[in-house]
Order: structure tokens, then sequence, then C-alpha cells
């Protein structure tokens, strides 16, 4: 086999030291960990994207990188003289040429996007992983990922509208605004971004205020593909952007993700207008383990529901509910398997656990720890070293939590766990509804009779059996109650986007 192997790597493979059969990776091998971001290509100062061309503005904001506090770049500020200019493009861009172009013509753009995207994918993971704070583990498999697959997918879509909506004549909208929050940018990007263009609308897509560098980056993809100048305008700034947004008169539709307040003040909002809109806001979900469930698994699973991305995931399973039975079991195993929790440069491959996005959302984490602990709720976090600059906050999990305390009732949207214990599958259920929101869920055991069952009565519009937090772009995504309406992905994300 080595001696297929060029020499410079047959003499790396020499390096490797093997001692009963394990291969012992050689200590220089740990520095080739982290990503180096030195080749990435990132300007001093991004201009907001408008009609095609980058326009520049009155003001611009710092980005920063949240796990060293530095500057990565200036981006403009949008205030409502830029969004009317850019409302006003696309606009004119639907009425002069994205509605007149061909299903095909559209699905074509579409495909460039995502073949573009496809070759910068390691740019765009690190750029995410710099802005965000998000370990560059998951945003190479599945931020970037994920976020091309919505792009193929809703282009494979763009022709085929008639066999979506049978025996209907399904009409794109016209203007759609989208607003987006800054715990996946890219990936919600393409949620919106990819479906309005397969249905031939236009779009003028906000960024949150920490992340706006994906977004500028996918700008110039969209430039590279040629798509028409006007049919995606991207702009940055803050809620007062976002509202001029909502409230511009040319705007059909709007698509919101993020904060259940900020929903509930834009559908005030258009409320009396003729504007379609979709919300998809905050979560609480219950990640339920029964006792005959296969215990390893649903501990790396209770891992991955809580403490991916920081816990900076609207559908984040925050509240455990276990079984009583074995709740000692499954603490003393949640313990151990945190204890080998990486929490560290979101730049290296070995981190589990990035930085917390800004130092807003630390403080919002930590006024949250600080409530469970004075409502008697017992705390745990692993021993670990945080870096010293930068927003930190170590894997966190709460028991004897009682199901009236905040920590059991808000959104934390940090790396915070709180326990709860049920007896019967009943009991898990009513618990597992006791929330205003109704976005995700999981269940974990090993019989699909109890899946069924259970799954079926949790009123929540993900469910996830034996797994947690898996997406694929034709699975509709969504929620009930306060955690909004409508749904993105999948035929299903089509209907927001069409008039029938
Ligand atoms: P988070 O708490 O996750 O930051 P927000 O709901 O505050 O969530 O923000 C999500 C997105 O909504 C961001 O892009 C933000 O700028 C935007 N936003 C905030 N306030 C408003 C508003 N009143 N109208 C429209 N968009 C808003």
């Amino acid at each position: 086999m080595s001696s297929k192997l060029p020499a410079k790597a047959k003499k790396a493979a020499a390096k490797e030291i093997t001692v009963k059969g394990t291969n012992i990776v050689p200590k220089w091998n740990y520095s080739k960990s982290i990503e180096d971001p030195s080749h990435i290509k990132l300007k001093p100062k991004y201009d907001l994207f408008i009609n095609g061309k980058w326009e520049k503005t009155k003001k611009y904001f710092d980005t920063i990188n949240p796990s060293n506090e530095e500057v990565i770049s200036k981006v403009a500020y949008a205030e409502g003289k830029e969004v009317d200019k850019a409302v006003n493009a696309a606009s004119k861009a639907y009425d002069n040429v994205w509605s007149k172009i061909s299903a095909k013509e559209r699905s074509k753009y579409i495909f460039r996007i995502a073949r573009i995207l496809q070759e910068k994918a390691r740019e765009f993971s690190i750029i995410e992983s710099m802005n965000g704070g998000k370990p560059v583990r998951e945003s190479k498999a599945v931020d970037i990922p994920l976020s091309i697959a919505h792009f193929f997918y809703y282009a494979g879509w763009a022709d085929k509208l008639k066999y979506a909506f049978p025996g209907q004549n399904p009409k794109p909208i016209g203007v759609v605004g989208q607003i987006i929050p800054w715990n996946f940018p890219l990936l919600m990007a393409a949620w919106k971004i990819a479906p309005a263009l397969a249905c031939g609308n236009t779009v003028v897509i906000k960024s949150a205020e920490t992340t706006p560098l994906t977004l500028y980056k996918l700008a110039e993809v969209i430039e590279e593909a040629g798509v028409p100048e006007g049919v995606v305008n991207i702009i940055s700034g803050d809620g007062a952007t976002g509202a001029y947004l909502v409230n511009h008169p040319k705007v059909k539709k709007i698509a919101f993700t993020g904060s259940t307040e900020v929903g509930k003040i834009i559908m005030r909002s258009i409320a009396g207008t003729d504007k379609k809109l979709t919300l998809e806001l905050g979560g609480k979900a219950a990640n339920i383990i029964f006792e005959d469930a296969p215990i390893d698994a649903a501990i790396e699973g209770i891992i991955n529901g809580i403490y991916f991305n920081q816990g900076h995931v609207c559908c984040a399973g925050s509240r455990l509910l276990v079984q009583e039975s074995i709740k000692d079991i499954v603490v003393k195993k949640l313990k151990h398997r945190m204890r080998n929790l990486r929490v560290g440069d979101p730049l290296d491959k070995n981190t589990d656990i990035g930085a917390i996005n800004s130092r807003m959302q630390l403080n919002k984490i930590k006024e949250m720890v600080d409530s469970g602990v004075a409502e008697g709720a017992s705390m745990y976090q692993p021993e670990c070293t945080l870096p010293a600059r930068g927003f930190w906050f170590k894997p966190t999990f709460f028991t004897e939590v009682a199901q009236s305390n905040r920590i059991a009732n808000e959104e934390i949207f940090g790396p915070v766990l709180s326990i709860l214990t049920f007896r019967t599958p009943a009991e898990a259920v009513e618990k597992a509804n006791n929330t205003f929101y109704g976005l995700s869920a999981g269940v974990w055991t090993d019989k699909g009779s109890k899946v069924f069952n259970v799954l079926s009565k949790i009123r929540a519009g993900v469910v996830w059996a034996n797994t947690f937090n898996k997406f694929n772009p034709a699975s509709p995504f969504g929620g009930y109650k306060e955690s909004g309406f409508g749904r993105e992905g999948g035929k299903q994300g089509l209907d927001a986007y069409v008039s029938l």
C-alpha cells in the first residue's frame, strides 16, 4: 500500500508509531488540527449588495470573531433609504426579468449557486466559524453541506411547480423580505432564498447583527453565478432595518426566523395588510429517554441535542425528560461524556463546543443559569479551562428542576440542559407538551410502537426518534404554538412562496 503513496505522504506515514495495532498520532500532527484562516478572502469592509452592485452607506459597524473579540471586517448598516432601494431593485427585477424567464432558466441559476458554493465549501465553513463561534467540525459537516443541499433541492422544484400543486396554478408572489438570525447564517439564508427563487420571486434578505459575513460571501457567489441584478439583494443592519423591510409596501411576503418576541412584533405590524407571513421562532424541546432506550446512543443524542452549536439552536433538546428508573445512570454517563467535551477554538477541528455568539447572548445565558441556581436546581459543569478572551460558557446541566422553574420554561439558547423525570409514557407526553413552544421533540426507546404512540401525541412540528437535530432539505421544518407557523424545507416549503 505504501508504495503507492507520494514521497511526502510516505515520510509522514513513517513518523506514525504503531503500538499494539494502535496508531499514535505524532505530536506535530496536533497543530494541523487548526484550520488556517490566513488564505481566506475577506474584505476589510463590506458594502450592501443591491441590484447586483456593492452600495456604500453612511454607517458601518464592526463584525467580530466571538472567540477572540477581534474585528474581522466592517459591515454596512442599512437605513430606511437603503432598504427602499433594495426593495425597489427587487421589484424592478421581478417585473422586468425574473417573472419573465422560464422556470428552467430559474432552476439553472439556483443550480449554479449550489455548485459554486460547493467549490467554496471550506472557505464558507471557516468564515461561518470565525464570525459565529461554532466549531468548524460542525460548519463543515452541517451548515455548509446542508445549505448547498437546499439550493440543489429547490433548483429541482423550479420547473415542477405544477406537480407540486396539481390542478392549481401556482404563481409567484413578487418581492419577499427575509430576516434571519445569527445561529445558522448561511443555512437560514439558503432555507429562505432557494424556495423563493424557485417559485419565481425576488428577494431582499437581511442578515443578523453579529453574523453578516457568509451572506456577503453568498452575494459574491450570486454575482459569479450571473444571477440577474436585483433578483437577490443582501443587506445588513439591526431590528430597525428589519422593521423597514417588514413594513415596506412593495414587500408581499415576510419570512422570519428569530425570537418569539420579534415574531409577535412583526405579526402585529403587518396585521391589516395582505402580506403573507411565515415565522420560525423559539423552542424548548423535550428530549424523552425511556428506560428501554439504547442508553449510550441516547447519551450521544442528549449531547448533540443540547451542546450542538453551543445550544444556539431553536430546536435544541433543552428539556431532558428521563424515566425515573434510569435517571441515575443517565446522569452518571452524561457527566462522564461531558468531561470529554473539548471547549475552545472554533477553528480547531477537535473542538466540540465553540464560543458563545456574542457578549449579549453570554449575559442572557448567565442570567438564566443564575435563576436556575436561585430557584433551587442543582447545577453541574465539568472541569475545563476557558480561553481568556472571547465569550465562553461551560457545558452545563441542571438536575432537581421543577416544572415551574424558569430554566424549564424559557428558551436559554445556550449550552444549558434542564433534566426532569417522569414515570409513565402519559406523564412524559404531558410534560413534553407543557410548554408555550412546539418546535421539536425527541424520543429514545427500543419499541417502535412507543415511538408512534408518544410522538403522535406531542404537539411539535419536528419529532425525532432515536436521533436528534437531524435535518434534510426534503423534510419540512416549522412549529406550533409560540414556535411560529409555516414550514420551510420539503415540498411544503414551496407553499409560502406561491399564490394559488
Ligand atoms: P435573537 O434573539 O436570536 O437575536 P431576534 O428576534 O432579536 O433574535 O433577531 C432575529 C432577526 O430579527 C435579526 O436579523 C434582527 O435584526 C431582526 N429583528 C429584530 N427586531 C426586529 C423587528 N422589530 N422587525 C424586524 N426584524 C427585527
